[in-house]
């Protein structure tokens, strides 16, 4: 990078012996750099760029010490286990450390180039990082996974945010602040609460152009949605093309798509909170050693996996935000091969995280939950480029709308000349000639009817009523509503394709039936029919309408 000098013969020397590689990447050089300075950091790189290195090498090249704080025992163990590969002496503090007291005499004296801790060790042991600046110093402190500090990411952890008080009791140690997915917000936010003082900031393109990205609608069941992801050998036996992860909601989701899996004959491990630690090990050691190709698990499969040749990545249900979908789908092609990731969803599957917005105390963050829920859902309608929305909310462009090749599921329909959502091309059938339709009219119908049932029934309903309908479903008192027939002349698919318009916009929430609400047809799948209500808080004055 301009400004910069370039690397000595003695870094590239270093680099060469001891971490094998015969150049730094740009930005790590410039990172590296800084750190070099004394300067602080905070760094948002794109899995798989190399930021490792970027903490490494400074405590290599000054025979200082780094600590590092790293959320997982597991990553910690994996990237030990890697550095001592390449002799150089790391070790981890926590309490799964077995033999701690040879563990701390060697670290008093020096040993360690690289030691990972926990930030629950930084709260409960801060007496021992005194004693280590005392005895040996520490050149800086490394804070992994830095989004988990900031509670509008997506991995908030409160350790994390403690972890201000490093600046405080060591004010002179430089601290490198590194994350793969994090908002300008949540840049902020890791900057102030870490307390960095005019940090570098390093931002590396967040584009991952090996991942083709698309979303699918769930049809009948597990086996309808999943095996056509699958190949079939020459006996039509269904099997998962390379290493694939397959992400549900919650853990009975997991166990279900799981076992349903193993009944058709397909090979894979589970995995999820629910299950003991030893069975985890298990699961993960079977997926990372090739042994098995498939694992079906919740979220909690995350991010100690360091496995490169992740194929596919599928989340079976709809995910609940942008970035802590970025960070999973992050978790395939990380040796640059093409992969796929998938997303098999139903509308009715953002009841699930509904469920758990209630459950949010603060009304701020609730609030910002529920618009990073929305802007998923939207994303999961959208008929333009996926890739673009998703960078586009991380970088703050607008995003290009030029289909690519290669790029995502919408791109490669608008490049065959194929409308890309039918769901919405129903509803842009009705457009003018200059490609607009004002929809302010119709929504308002639908708004009202919601409103008029007191959000209490499914979408399907509300379209009974709309279209005038005299069929049982309709209660007597709807048939009064002023909204009553005020339809008729658009077909059912078209009022289908309106609500979820209106849905992705966050004109219209569904919400988990109330008691005494519509409840037929509960756990069934697709649109309407999943036993959802409806509620109309709020949308009185939204009238802007849609063109
Ligand atoms: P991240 O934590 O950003 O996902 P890692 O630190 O795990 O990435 O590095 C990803 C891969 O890139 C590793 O296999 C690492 O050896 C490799 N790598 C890192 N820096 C360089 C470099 N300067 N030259 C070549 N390979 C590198």
């Amino acid at each position: 990078p301009p400004g910069i000098p370039a690397p000595t013969n003695d870094h590239l020397h270093v680099l060469q012996e001891s971490f094998g590689h015969s150049a730094f990447r740009p930005m790590q050089w410039k990172i590296i750099y800084a750190v070099l300075q004394g300067r602080d950091n905070c760094v948002v790189m794109a899995t798989g760029y190399g930021k490792s290195l970027c903490y490494q090498f400074p405590a290599v090249y000054t025979s200082g010490v780094a600590v590092v704080v790293s959320p997982l025992i597991s990553l910690m163990q994996d990237q030990v286990l890697a550095l001592k590969a390449s002799n150089i002496e790391a070790c981890y503090l926590g309490s799964a450390l077995k033999n701690k007291g040879e563990v701390y005499s060697d670290m008093f004296t020096g040993r360690y180039r690289v030691i990972y801790i926990t930030p629950e060790f930084t709260d409960a042991c801060s007496d021992i990082l005194v004693t280590l600046k005392n005895r040996v110093g520490i050149s800086l402190f490394a804070i992994d996974e830095a989004h988990c500090v900031s509670q509008w990411g997506h991995d908030f952890r409160a350790a994390y945010r403690r972890l201000g008080t490093l600046r405080k009791q060591f004010p002179k140690v430089p601290i490198l602040a590194l994350t793969a997915t994090a908002t300008q917000r949540v840049r902020k936010d890791i900057c102030s609460s870490l307390g960095l003082r005019s940090p570098e900031v390093t931002i590396t393109s967040f584009d991952r152009p090996n991942l083709y990205i698309e979303v699918r609608i769930k049809k009948k069941n597990i086996l309808s949605d999943l095996l056509p992801l699958m190949a079939k050998d020459s006996c039509g036996k269904y099997y998962p093309e390379g290493s694939t992860i397959i992400y549900c909601p919650t853990k009975k989701a997991t166990e279900e798509v799981a076992l349903t899996l193993r009944g058709s004959g397909i090979n894979c491990e589970m995995y999820h909170a629910g299950m003991t630690p030893d069975q985890r090990k298990k699961s993960h050691e079977r997926f990372v050693c090739d042994k098995v190709d498939l694992v079906v698990a919740t979220v909690a499969f995350g991010m100690g996996i360091n496995k490169p040749d992740v194929r596919r990545v599928i989340h079976y249900g709809a995910p609940s935000n942008h970035e802590s979908y970025y960070q999973e789908i992050g978790r395939a092609g990380r040796d640059g091969l093409p992969s796929v990731c998938s997303v098999i969803y139903a509308p009715g599957d953002f009841a699930v995280h509904r469920f758990f917005l209630h459950q949010i105390k603060s009304d701020e963050y609730r609030n910002h939950r529920r618009m990073m829920m929305n802007k998923m859902e939207t994303y999961l309608n959208l008929t333009t480029c996926r890739r673009a929305d998703i960078l586009s909310h991380f970088t703050s462009n607008s995003p290009s709308s030029t289909p690519k090749k290669d790029c995502c599921d919408n791109c490669t329909q608008l490049l065959s000349g194929r409308s890309a959502n039918k769901g919405v091309s129903r509803v842009t059938s009705c457009l003018d000639d200059e490609g607009k339709y004002d929809f302010t009219e119709d929504s308002l119908n639908l708004l009202k009817t919601a409103g008029g049932v007191h959000g209490n029934c499914s979408i399907g309903s509300l379209i009974l009523i709309l279209r005038g309908s005299n069929c049982q479903r309709v209660k007597p008192h709807w048939k009064r509503l002023s909204t009553f027939g005020a339809g008729k002349n658009r077909s059912e698919s078209y009022w289908k394709a309106l609500g979820k318009m209106l849905v992705s916009a966050g004109y219209i929430s569904e919400t988990s039936v109330r008691a005494g609400g519509e409840g037929r047809g509960r756990g069934r799948r697709g649109w309407g029919r999943y036993g959802s209500a409806f509620s109309y808080d709020a949308i009185e004055t939204t009238t802007k309408g849609f063109h």
